[in-house]
């Protein structure tokens, strides 16, 4: 019997569990798979994984604050795990913990078209930011990338590309997506980033990586203005499927785990 996982701390509030167990019974897997929510602290996270393999788990989703010490025990690494300094799917076969990232790929498929070629800015330099900057620098966008600290994005842009800026002007920019951990805590989008809430454009595509029950404050006013407003659940369940075809190797059902999402 397959156990599966997602490691974080705190861990209480993921809708991965609800998502994952939706889809294994849509599949009719749900007798044989399961998947449970573990709390683990920093300093137990590496025996923890470790002793999973043992226990029956077949793989882990590895969440805040987790995703960089997923890289570092890992015998295996995706190239894209690699590149970007994260891992958020760890696989366990054959006694060997096998890491990939499917954050960047998640993004990618929760937006509405290619980003090849457009304008992109690209708010926070931690985990999340660099799988974006990562994402939409392979798909030939140009990036700009804002962080309140600016030695962060600058040093994110030394590894990874794209353009550091300090004062960026919203309105120049096709894609904007905020992946600070701004509004998790109900702060006010428009007093900690750079952005206007009455400058966004009809022709703009506005992401947000935190995500809520309800829709952000972000969202709501890029929605106002006629943008395509992308919602940080949207990227869960594109990440949380393809970790789930990983695992499974079967194909995910996007809407049930989508609406398991949702609650
Ligand atoms: P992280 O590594 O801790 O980075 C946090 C980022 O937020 C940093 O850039 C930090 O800037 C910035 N920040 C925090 N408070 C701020 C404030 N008051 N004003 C301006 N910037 C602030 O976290 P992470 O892993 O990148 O995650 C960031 C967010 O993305 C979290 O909310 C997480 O839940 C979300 N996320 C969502 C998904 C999804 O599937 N939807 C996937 C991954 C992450 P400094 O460098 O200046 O501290």
């Amino acid at each position: 019997m397959p156990l599966l996982a997602v490691l974080g701390h705190p861990v209480g509030h993921s809708r991965s569990p609800a998502m994952h167990s939706a889809a294994l019974a849509e599949l009719g897997l749900g007798s044989d798979w399961s998947y449970e929510a573990i709390d683990v602290a920093p300093d137990a996270f590496e025996a923890r994984v470790r002793a999973m393999p043992g226990e029956g788990f077949a793989g882990a989703n590895v969440t805040v604050p987790h995703k960089a010490a997923a890289i570092a025990l890992a015998d295996e690494l995706s190239e894209t795990a690699r590149e970007i300094g994260a891992a958020n799917t760890l696989v366990f076969r054959e006694g060997e913990i096998r890491a990939e990232n499917t954050d960047a790929d998640g993004l990618l498929n929760a937006l509405p078209g290619s980003p090849a070629g457009k304008q992109a800015l690209v708010l926070g330099a931690g985990g999340a930011g660099r799988a974006v900057v990562w994402a939409l620098l392979r798909e030939g966008a140009r990036v700009a990338v804002w962080n309140r600290t600016e030695l962060r994005s600058r040093n994110l842009c030394e590894e990874l590309g794209g353009n550091p800026v300090s004062e960026p002007d919203q309105a120049e920019y096709d894609l904007i997506v905020n992946s600070t951990a701004v509004g998790l805590g109900g702060e006010d989008p428009f007093a900690e980033l750079p952005l206007d809430p009455g400058r966004f454009g009809a022709a703009q595509v506005v992401v947000d990586m935190v995500y809520g029950t309800e829709p952000t404050a972000l969202l709501r006013a890029a929605e106002t203005a006629g943008a395509t407003a992308v919602d940080g659940l949207e990227i869960l369940v594109q990440q949380g499927a393809l970790s789930f075809e990983i695992w499974t190797g079967r194909k995910p059902p996007l809407g049930t785990m989508r609406a398991a999402a949702h609650g």
